[in-house]
């Protein structure tokens, strides 16, 4: 039993250097911004966050900031970048 645990344990460590291995698909976070904490969701359908700015263009920069944060652990599709919305308008 011991040398599993310790055949685990090497196997965690080994596994926590190699951070492709991690996909994040749901989060629920509290993000400080400058003026309050936000709550930021990660779910099937991308980010949504309880901001003004996030309701009336589906991206802002704590749901960018987070996926930034997060980047090496995410799918392309959950990397907002609010600076798409010039392209948008
Ligand atoms: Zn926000």
């Amino acid at each position: 039993m011991q040398s599993t645990i310790v055949t685990k344990a090497e196997k965690a460590r080994r596994y926590a250097q190699e951070p492709d291995r991690l996909r994040i698909t749901v989060i629920e976070a509290t993000f400080e911004a400058g003026g309050g904490s936000h709550v930021l969701c990660l779910g099937a359908d991308g980010w949504a966050c309880d901001c003004e700015f996030f309701v009336a263009n589906d991206v802002c920069p704590h749901a960018e900031a987070a996926s930034r944060m997060l980047d090496a652990h995410l799918v392309e599709a959950a990397k907002p970048r609010v600076v798409d919305l010039l392209a948008a308008s």
